[in-house]
């Protein structure tokens, strides 16, 4: 299961409480703490530090690096975090069918993006490009394969025709960003970026789970809202849409930040980073994502709340 990606109250001190109140808990109550720590004042959003450039390659090798997954991993459980950051432990990735899926998906939109697109490509060549790079992995049957394949050859098809009328020009698939935070730098890597008519930027997610996100959701997702701040100040851009591009119906859900209202996310992210440096203990948070955990053995045999475990 992924991570979560909701964002708390207490990681972004000034977000709309109202979008974020149901990531609540211990949690929460840790981050607030490290927040009343490393900000006893927390009224008012830092400006930028003049430090917050660009790293050159030098200063890069030093700097502690966040990025979206390593933050969710550590919201998670600090545990499954040093696990895999600190201590890294071997993962025991069985292959899942859900990852060779999404991935199958992933780089034939890449491929088809970097060809040009819908300007150059017709279906058949995306779905040629799926064929191409389908990873059968972790599927339960080969019929279930089957079944899959085909599942993506409809969601390519029908992917194609709307981006037949897609509104932005797309600059980049899989695009890596960094920027420097000061102490550390912020990663993130964007599934597609567009350019859109009113010269704003648009970051579009990938999703191929079976549920569509609510609105809600999407505004309050925390790797969106680290995408828009990489987009700020990467490209100077005063407006980023987030869109989560609901592969399975062809739904984008949509949430837009201005330079100003990716503020908040840097102060949070400040605040986390602070803790995480600080951090001693890497408690684990046992929930029902240990099921889906590389570590729920080990976790096991530590005695963790084995009943809920
Ligand atoms: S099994 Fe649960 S408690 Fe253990 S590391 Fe994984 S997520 Fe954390």
């Amino acid at each position: 299961m992924a991570p979560p990606s909701r964002i708390p109250p207490c990681l972004l001190p000034r977000f709309d409480f109202s979008r974020s109140v149901r990531y609540t808990g211990a949690m929460a109550d840790d981050l607030s703490r490290a927040i009343e720590v490393t900000d006893p004042g927390g009224k008012q959003p830092r400006s930028r530090s003049r430090t917050e450039r660009p790293a050159n390659a030098s200063q890069r090798k030093r700097k502690w690096v966040l990025s979206p997954t390593r933050i969710c991993t550590y919201l998670e459980c600090p545990r499954k975090y040093r696990y895999i950051y600190i201590d890294k432990l071997p993962r025991y990735f069985g292959a899942r069918a859900y990852f060779s899926f999404g991935s199958s998906l992933h780089r034939a939109l890449q491929e088809y993006h970097e060809a040009g697109g819908a300007q150059t490509q017709n279906a058949e060549a995306l779905i040629s490009r799926l064929e191409q790079n389908w990873i059968g992995a972790g599927y339960e049957s080969a019929e279930d394969e089957r079944a899959r394949l085909l599942q993506g050859r409809e969601i390519l098809a029908a992917y194609h025709e709307s981006a037949a009328t897609q509104e932005g020009v797309t600059l980049y698939t899989e695009k890596l960003l960094r920027i420097d935070m000061g102490d550390y730098a912020l990663t993130g890597r964007i599934d597609r970026l567009d350019s859109l008519p009113d010269g704003g930027l648009e970051v579009i997610d990938y999703k191929s789970g079976e549920r569509l996100p609510t609105s809600e959701e999407v505004a309050d997702d925390l790797p969106l809202a680290i995408y828009q701040l990489l987009c700020v100040r990467t490209f100077e851009c005063p407006r980023v849409k987030a869109s989560i591009y609901h592969l399975r119906t062809g739904s984008k859900v949509s949430t837009v930040r201005t330079a100003q209202e990716v503020e908040p996310v840097a102060e949070g992210i400040h605040a986390l980073y602070a803790r995480m440096r600080a951090e001693e203990r890497y408690d684990p948070i046992v929930g029902d994502h240990c099921s889906h955990c590389d570590f729920l053995d080990r976790c096991r045999r530590q005695g963790w709340d084995s009943s809920r475990l």
